[in-house]
């Protein structure tokens, strides 16, 4: 089984935005993947729990937690996991650092997320 890296929580972390975040009244199976989940059921959980980010109040604060934080697991922010590598994959350390705001900036340079 490949090693998957664990979260690197930011030391400036903070989380009062999680208070607010539409995922609180939703089903929190959509936001996590099953064991062996793949092709449209993934595909379908994966856009449930993107419809949900959509209309969340903190989807900035969330996904730029999750970038910086390199969360490996999960939809956070309305960003896939596949979609999160994208940018772990592209983003360097000397121009996205670890401050707050950097992770959604990479994901606004590096997949077009609004800002
Ligand atoms: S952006 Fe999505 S995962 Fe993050 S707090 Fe909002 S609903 Fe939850």
């Amino acid at each position: 089984m490949p090693q998957q890296p664990l979260a690197q929580v930011p030391l400036d972390a903070t989380w009062e935005w999680q208070e607010l975040g539409a995922c609180r009244e939703a089903d929190s199976t959509l936001f996590f993947h099953p064991q062996n989940e793949r092709g449209t059921s993934r595909l379908r959980r994966d856009r449930a729990a993107k419809a949900v980010c959509a209309r969340c109040p903190v989807v900035a604060h969330c996904a730029d937690y999750a970038i910086r934080a390199r969360e490996p697991y999960g939809v956070w922010g309305g960003l896939t996991e596949e979609e999160r590598e994208r940018v772990y994959l592209r983003a360097t350390l000397s121009a996205y650092g670890r401050e707050k705001g950097a992770g959604l900036r990479a994901a606004h340079d590096l997949l077009g997320l609004a800002q």
